[in-house]
């Protein structure tokens, strides 16, 4: 009997550099984040607890900064979604962004494993809100009620990254698997080619990156250049031919 075919899914892990040209600021790079601020100071859960109004305060502004009306989903983040409608198989997005730059782009399957910008969780009884207004040291929990409970929904460093075991699943089932826009330095989001290439012996890996990342020699093939070129040329490559 006939069996329908279907072509091997595809991830595309994305970091701070699919964004950058958006006009959001990466982390790592020689104007980024860290060189304005503190990681310790900011996105720890020590520090938290140490100046909760400090921690809030940085995430208020994160949030009305990415409400700009400038900020808005630029030629890579609109390709990826491009190809998740035109390819026959399973495209999965799999970001380490905070941003809400994919879903406006379009993109269905989207996986915020570092969290996801516009939400609070409590840290008294876990619930999860969906919240467009400022946190502060006395925000109340809508559903317990505890006082200075309340901190955005993301992932800090030394935090256990959201939704592993859905990654994990998609990982299992991709045939292609492309690193856009990440340095490569962050775990277990760096480890993922390294896993992909153990589990999956014929998947092909490839690196779009505006430099080499950290871990470039684990990659099959290596696109250097600004995402909002390299990622759209890569999509209509994919869709005309394939990868190999
Ligand atoms: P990173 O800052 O460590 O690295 C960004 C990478 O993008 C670098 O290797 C850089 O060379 C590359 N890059 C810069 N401009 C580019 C461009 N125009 N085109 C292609 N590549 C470009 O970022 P990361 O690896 O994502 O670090 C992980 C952490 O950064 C995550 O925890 C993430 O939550 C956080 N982050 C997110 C945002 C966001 O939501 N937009 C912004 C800053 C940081």
């Amino acid at each position: 009997m006939h069996q329908d075919f279907m072509p091997p899914g595809i991830v595309a892990l994305t970091g701070a550099g699919i964004s950058k040209e958006s006009g959001i600021d990466t982390f790592r790079d020689k104007d980024g984040l860290w060189t304005r601020v503190t990681l310790e100071e900011v996105a720890t859960i020590e520090a938290w607890h140490n100046d909760k109004k400090k921690v809030l305060d940085f995430y208020n502004d994160t949030r009305k900064s990415f409400r700009a009306a400038h900020i808005v989903p630029n030629a890579a983040h609109k390709a990826l979604a491009r190809l998740e409608q035109k390819y026959g198989g399973e495209v999965t997005v799999v970001t380490q962004n905070i941003d809400p730059l994919h879903e406006q782009a379009g993109s269905k399957r989207v996986i915020h494993m570092h969290g996801r910008d516009g939400e609070s969780r409590c840290m008294n009884c876990g619930t999860v809100t969906v919240s467009d207004i400022d946190l502060t040291p006395q925000s109340v929990c809508p559903h317990c009620k505890a006082v200075g409970q309340l901190r955005p929904n993301i992932v800090w460093f030394g935090e256990m990254p959201m939704h592993v075991d859905e990654i994990d699943d998609v990982l299992e089932r991709c045939g292609l698997f492309l690193a856009i826009g990440t340095s490569g330095e962050v775990y277990p989001a760096a480890g993922y080619v390294l896993q992909v290439r153990r589990s999956r012996p014929r998947v092909h890996t490839v690196e779009l990156n505006l430099e080499p990342s950290v871990n470039r020699t684990l990659f099959h093939e290596h696109i250097y250049g600004p995402a909002t070129l390299t990622v759209p040329a890569f999509v209509d490559r994919v869709l005309a031919y394939g990868w190999k």
